[in-house]
């Protein structure tokens, strides 16, 4: 239900979200105004709800009411107590398995990548250079810079350098358990898609993080790896590099996009910054552009562990088997341990910005986030970093923090992420490119340089879900394709490798 003013998503909710600030006594409904000046976003109490009543959102109980609230008045994040976590035994799965004819159809088949030999495709064509350890990154960046300015121009057909460096690879307990996933996350993003199957790894010989962990026997070679003590001073350092990164580059050159299915496509999703139209406008349209890549054979990833914990009943449904299922609890469950290792739960995910737009709590959060991932069937459940082995729609398991799910899903592969925000994030990744699709039309008003959709206008009705998705669709493939750059790539704004590394540092 929609009025001029307020949008209510389930008929069992009792409240709705203010469309646009609202002053006191602005007439909502028919016989229905606000007590308090809303912002906009925040929800509104459609009748009087007696404390320890149920806040309902979504069909979902977000929480229970501290105190009594009257009809029209404001529900902020300070009014609600939160409901238990749900639990993860024995989830019904299966139950709610849309069939492939009833997604949505793909409005185009065919994109334009770099074909690999095994694997999905590249959207780029970049030489990646891939440090072992921390140590070795300051080397590897003024290398890069240089490879850029002396040996890029000559190679026309590779698209860019990137210098994969990030804060693993020495001082840590290699061995510990939790280890294998930062050692997973290297040995994966060194054959990411985008870099062609070309390896070139620069360690410094003292780390933790030897070669044969993160490659086979048989390719640690001279052509292949470079060990920074080995050379006499910068000179002799810096003409390693750079020679190493020619031969790549000359090889890299000969490689050309062509048209290939989707299913040669893999992109990954994620949101941040997210308000409270997050899971009206921008996650269910781009859950709808999910659909259709999915439909059409492509493989989606969706993540954030904490954002999908309070509606894990709703994914065990879309699960596939039993083993989808068994291995969504099993994610789950280990998150649960982590945050109360740390002391804490799944509600130290939401952000000061998540509640000025409008988020009470995670499993508020939560339900718009999961809208992201639309309706297709579940096929796969990935630990963090891990590679998928399906096609279809498939659950990587991360933390929900942009900047480690960014490198987590890089990590697994995908060739493109596109990120939902509410509040505005200028986030961007230099493996692959990232589009930005905001919530609010005001976001986009605000930073119209740096969005590249807006879903804004599904909350003022201009649009359908069904029109946005279609735009992301398009702007996916255009973006995949090298047809079209997102303005994060325009400026360069790319973060850090930041690695997900649960395991102690020494
Ligand atoms: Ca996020």
């Amino acid at each position: 239900m929609k009025s001029q003013y307020i949008i209510k998503i389930k008929d069992n909710d009792n409240v709705a979200v203010a469309i646009y600030d609202l002053p006191a006594g602005t007439e909502v409904l028919p016989g229905l105004r606000v007590c308090d000046e809303i912002p906009q976003a925040h929800k509104i109490a459609l009748g009087d709800i007696p404390a320890g009543g149920e806040i309902i959102r979504y069909g979902v109980v977000l929480g229970y009411a501290k105190e009594d609230i009257v009809r029209g008045q404001w529900i902020n994040e300070h009014m609600l107590d939160l409901p238990e976590s749900p639990s993860v035994e024995n989830l019904p799965y299966g139950t709610n398995i849309v069939r492939k004819e009833d997604l949505p159809a793909p409005v185009r088949d065919t994109w334009f990548g770099y074909r690999n030999k095994t694997g999905p495709a590249g959207t780029r064509n970049l030489l990646g250079i891939v440090t072992t350890v921390q140590c070795a990154a300051g080397v590897l960046k003024v290398a890069v810079e240089q490879i850029k300015k002396e040996l890029l121009p000559k190679y026309p057909n590779v698209d860019g350098v990137v210098a994969v460096t990030h804060p693993y690879g020495c001082g840590v307990a290699i061995n510990a358990p939790m280890a294998e996933i930062p050692i997973r996350a290297i040995t994966n993003v060194i054959r990411h898609p985008n870099f062609g199957g070309e390896i070139m790894v620069v360690g410094l010989g003292c780390e933790k993080l030897t070669y044969d962990r993160v490659l086979p026997k048989e390719d640690i070679t001279p052509e292949n790896v470079l060990t920074l003590q080995d050379y006499a001073g910068h000179d002799a350092m810096m003409n390693a590099v750079m020679e190493m990164a020619e031969k790549k580059l000359e090889r890299l050159n000969g490689r050309r996009r062509e048209e290939l299915p989707l299913s040669q496509l893999l992109i990954g999703m994620q949101c941040g910054g997210s308000d409270a139209f997050s899971g009206i406008t921008a996650n269910p349209s781009a859950g709808y552009a999910a659909d259709m890549l999915v439909r059409g054979g492509a493989t989606v990833l969706f993540s954030e562990v904490t954002e999908v914990r309070d509606g894990v009943q709703m994914l065990a449904a879309r699960c596939v088997d039993e083993t989808v299922r068994d291995r969504l609890a099993k994610e789950m469950k280990w998150y649960d341990d982590y945050l109360d290792a740390g002391g804490v739960d799944r509600d130290a995910n939401p952000t000061p910005g998540n509640k000025k737009g409008g988020l009470a709590n995670i499993v508020e959060k939560a339900m718009g986030s999961i809208a992201k991932s639309g309706t297709s069937p579940i096929v796969e459940v990935l630990s963090p970093a891990q590679k998928p082995t399906k096609h279809g729609l498939i659950y990587a398991a991360t933390p929900a923090s942009d900047i480690v799910c960014g490198p987590s899903q890089v990590a697994s592969g995908i060739g493109l992420q596109i990120f939902m925000t509410g509040r505005g994030t200028p986030y961007g990744l230099d493996i692959c490119p990232v589009i930005k699709v905001c919530s609010r039309n005001e976001m986009k008003d605000h930073w119209f340089d740096m969005i590249d959709i807006s879903a804004g206008a599904v909350a003022t009705g201009e649009a359908t879900i069904a029109d946005v998705g279609t735009e992301i669709f398009h702007m996916i493939l255009d973006v995949a394709s090298g047809l079209k750059e997102p303005y994060s790539d325009q400026y360069g704004f790319h973060i850090d490798m930041c690695i997900f590394n649960p395991a102690p540092i020494t």
